[in-house]
């Protein structure tokens, strides 16, 4: 009589334990429940043997059955937990897995005319059982192999190797109790001989099963806490998520796609409705080719997202693929406003000439050729000045480098002034500019060119805080392309570098007619460049 004692402690210890050192998840709770009603069975069994009070032990043996009956729910509504059907138990009907519990509890606490237990010998310690007994005992059968298919369905559909084994611990758990509660039917009720009682079965049966579900719950906790820290990480993360079933249905968002798309679970996500952010139309057109017709390609492209204060977005789709088989995509948003406002600003950096502010050397080699063979490709007129300041190295002498400094400074000023808007100059290298004019006639070009010298021969430099206002002039090559037979297009660096050489030319010429002037490269009309 003991050992149901006994193995109530034991199982107080196991509840104790599992309740300071594991996280309180609903799958703990629904477990804590039942491990509590497994521990009160011992504890009635044990109770029963201690009065000599027939009453009282009735009390106590209606007490055990209630109590089994309960545990019958408990394990179905941890099953459920545990395999993840959570949402049945969410449902209004789900009160209806409890009806055949409370209906067989009530039949058992009122014992109508002894239907389910009677006295032997005057007591309870020993008893018969009346028909009632054999419904509450399927009706207890019922809740536990219930369970038992959902567990064993679980368990062979698991992929996991985790869940597979946690499901295993727990599906022995439930083995062991089943067949120590119908070994005690069998052996104390059904051949029942008062010479030969086996006390406590279903209590050890109890106790030995709790420690597997205990185990399983234990040892695999981890997987509850990913699964809690699961919505707190995607939530909590700078880049939008998005997670489609293989009908484009959203299975998950995060919060940081929201502002881009608010969508709701189980909702249609339309890709061509995300793509009404700005981005360029050939870059779109190929995208959406790729998305729709090779889902299992990772794709991306870069969207300017005006509805939120014109973030750049980079987009990108990749397949969600099991066993082979496409099963849903991944749809990631991240904001890279910030690097491409990096991007752009190394990029303006590079191409930037400190002291002045126009363009360097580096634009003309990167930019300005590529330009320039775009007009070449669509024949479009073009002109190149190539400019120098006149006896500079006279200012450097007489007012010093920073004066000099500021005379460069005025110069590209006055000609910024001069030229318009889509025009660009350069520093070509010391007091030398290149300034390009696209879409310029030659004639245009000239005037252009003449409108700059004079603007610098008539204008002054203030220098060293207005000390000297210094009067300079330039010389410049002019270079205009209008013709563009032969085959240009074959060698664009060489076509190029004949350009640079055939203004600089014009330049040398105007230095060598005597400077402040502007002299055509008469050239380039008798050379061929091809
Ligand atoms: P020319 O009329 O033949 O052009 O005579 P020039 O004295 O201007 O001769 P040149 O163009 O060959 O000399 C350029 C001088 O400009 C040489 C160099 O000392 C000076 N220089 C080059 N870069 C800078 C600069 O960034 N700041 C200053 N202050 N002087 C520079
Ligand atoms: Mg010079
Ligand atoms: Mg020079």
């Amino acid at each position: 009589m003991w050992l149901d004692l006994y193995m109530f402690f034991l199982l107080f210890v196991l509840f104790a334990y599992l309740f300071v050192s594991v996280t309180v998840t609903n799958l703990h709770k629904s477990y804590f429940y039942f491990h509590f009603l497994m521990m009160l069975w011992p504890l009635f069994q044990f109770a029963i043997k201690i009065t000599e009070n027939p009453a009282i032990q009735l009390v106590y043996v209606k007490l055990a059955f209630v109590d089994l009956s309960l545990l019958g729910a408990g394990w179905l509504v941890f099953t459920f937990f545990l395999t993840g059907h959570t949402a049945l138990l969410r449902n209004k009907k789900a009160f209806l897995f409890f009806i055949p519990a409370l209906l067989t509890s009530a039949g058992v606490f009122v014992n109508y005319r002894g239907m389910f237990v009677q006295p032997f010998d005057g007591a309870y310690i020993n008893r018969y059982y009346g028909p009632l007994f054999w419904i509450v005992i399927p009706v207890l059968l019922g809740y536990l192999l219930v369970p038992l298919f959902i567990l064993a369905k679980t368990f062979a559909s698991a992929q996991a190797p985790r869940t597979k084994r946690k499901i295993k611990l727990v599906l022995i758990g439930i083995v062991v109790l089943l067949a120590s509660a119908v070994f005690d039917i069998f052996i104390n009720v059904i051949y029942f001989s008062s010479a030969m009682i086996v006390p406590g079965l279903t209590s050890l049966g109890i106790f030995v099963s709790a420690i597997f579900f205990v185990i399983a719950i234990r040892r695999y906790k981890m997987l509850d806490i990913v699964t809690i820290a699961h919505q707190d990480v995607i939530d909590t993360i700078a880049d939008g998520i998005l997670v489609l079933d293989e009908h484009e249905r959203v299975m998950e968002i995060n919060r940081s796609f929201r502002p881009y798309l608010d969508l709701r679970l189980g909702e249609r996500f339309v890709i061509e409705s995300f793509l009404k952010f700005s981005c360029g139309e050939p870059q779109r057109e190929q995208f959406l080719q790729t998305y729709r017709e090779e889902p299992l390609r990772t794709a991306r492209i870069d969207i300017i997202a005006e509805e939120a204060d014109r973030r750049y977005i980079s987009l990108q789709t990749a397949p969600i693929i099991l066993n082979k088989v496409r099963v849903g995509r991944i749809v990631t948003l991240q904001d890279i406003t910030e690097v491409r406002r990096l991007v752009n600003d190394l990029e303006r950096l590079a191409v930037t000439d400190s002291l002045t502010g126009c363009y360097n050397r580096h634009y003309l080699t990167q930019h300005l050729e590529s330009d320039i063979m775009l007009h070449v490709r669509g024949h479009r007129p073009f002109a190149i000045l190539l400019l120098d300041i006149d006896f500079f190295k006279r200012i450097n002498d007489q007012f010093g480098h920073l004066a000099g400094d500021e005379v460069i400074v005025w110069t590209v000023d006055t000609i910024r002034r001069t030229i318009r808007q889509t025009d660009s100059i350069a520093r070509f290298g010391g007091e030398e500019f290149m300034i390009y004019l696209p879409d310029t006639a030659p004639t245009e070009a000239a005037i252009l060119a003449e409108r700059i010298k004079a603007s610098i021969e008539t204008g002054q430099a203030a220098v060293e805080n207005g000390a000297y206002r210094l009067s300079i002039t330039v010389s410049i090559g002019l270079l205009s392309v209008d013709t563009f037979e032969g085959g240009l297009q074959s060698n664009p660096n060489g076509y190029i570098t004949q350009l640079f050489t055939l203004v600089d030319e014009a330049l040398y010429q105007a230095k060598k007619n005597g400077r402040n002037q502007v002299v055509g490269s008469a050239a380039f009309a008798k050379r061929s460049i091809s």
